[in-house]
């Protein structure tokens, strides 16, 4: 897999499957743009590590100005971008009832309307060049639904929808469009979900394994190097005619 003179923007890729989706990308040569909250430092080192060119770029996905902003820093700082994966997400687990305003609001911005916007800011130079790939982390909950989860349940059937739209409007160019369905994998807004078990009572490899048992067959974790490996595959050539697919990445949870 050679990416050599390739640029990647993954959102949300300090940590989890951003960021193991960004050091498979920078394995594989691409220049990598990072983007998303917390320290990032141990991730520009990661990528660093791998050996290509990084940058990254601060913006909050809840704010379109500054999305607009991130792209006008990879067409800057790096002439454009070729490969776009839409990972930044954000769960909040209640009732519909109860479910916070706010929270919804946030949501539907992070996991679902950042994506229309990388997208329709990437589109043009995409298909100028005739290749392109755009990757939407989806989830499991882009293809069914979990009670408590109406937001993001919501955000990812969206993503999931936004994905076939865009692979038709591309369908006879170089540009492909295609969603990734994670089942659980074990990054920091998992974690939170096992938390609130421990909270409740149960002692933390209890928590992970009821976590597992009561969706994922396989009761193992997908690891964000899997997720990652799934992301080259679509850049391939190989993946050329892969097109508006939600691939589910599960342990066998939706099999079921
Ligand atoms: P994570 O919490 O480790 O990473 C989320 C990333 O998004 C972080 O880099 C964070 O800084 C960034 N982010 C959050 N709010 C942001 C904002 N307003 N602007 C910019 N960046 C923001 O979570 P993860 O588990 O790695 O999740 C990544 C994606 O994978 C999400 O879209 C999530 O829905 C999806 N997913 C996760 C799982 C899982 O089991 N972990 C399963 C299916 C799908």
């Amino acid at each position: 897999m050679n990416l050599n003179g390739k640029t990647a923007l993954v959102t949300g890729s300090t940590s989890g499957i951003g960021l193991g989706i960004a050091q498979s990308l920078a394995q594989a040569g691409a220049s990598v743009v990072l983007n998303g909250f917390g320290d990032v430092a141990p991730a520009r080192a990661l990528l660093a590590a791998s050996g290509g060119r990084h940058g990254y770029h601060d913006a909050d996905l809840r704010d379109v100005s500054q999305i607009e902003a991130m792209m006008r820093y990879t067409q800057d700082a790096f002439g454009g971008v070729d490969i776009v994966v839409n990972n930044a997400g954000i769960q909040h687990l209640a009732e519909v009832e109860h479910f916070p305003v706010a929270k919804w609001d946030d949501i539907l911005a992070i996991n679902l309307s950042s994506a229309f916007h990388t997208s329709r800011l990437a589109l043009a130079q995409m298909k100028a060049r005739n290749w392109g790939r755009i990757i939407n982390i989806a989830s499991v909950h882009g293809l069914v639904g979990s009670k408590e989860k109406a937001a993001y349940v919501a955000a990812k059937h969206g993503l999931v929808g936004l994905t076939k739209v865009i692979a038709l409007e591309t369908a006879q160019t170089g540009v492909t469009c295609n969603a990734l369905c994670p089942g659980w994998v074990l990054t920091p807004l998992v974690q939170q979900q096992i938390d609130r078990r421990i909270t409740a009572g149960d002692d933390p490899q209890q928590a992970r394994d009821d976590l597992l048992a009561e969706k994922q067959p396989s009761r193992q974790f997908v690891t964000p190097e899997q997720l990652g490996s799934l992301t080259l595959f679509l850049c391939s050539e190989a993946g050329e005619q892969v097109r508006g697919v939600a691939w589910n990445m599960d342990g066998g949870w939706v099999a079921q």
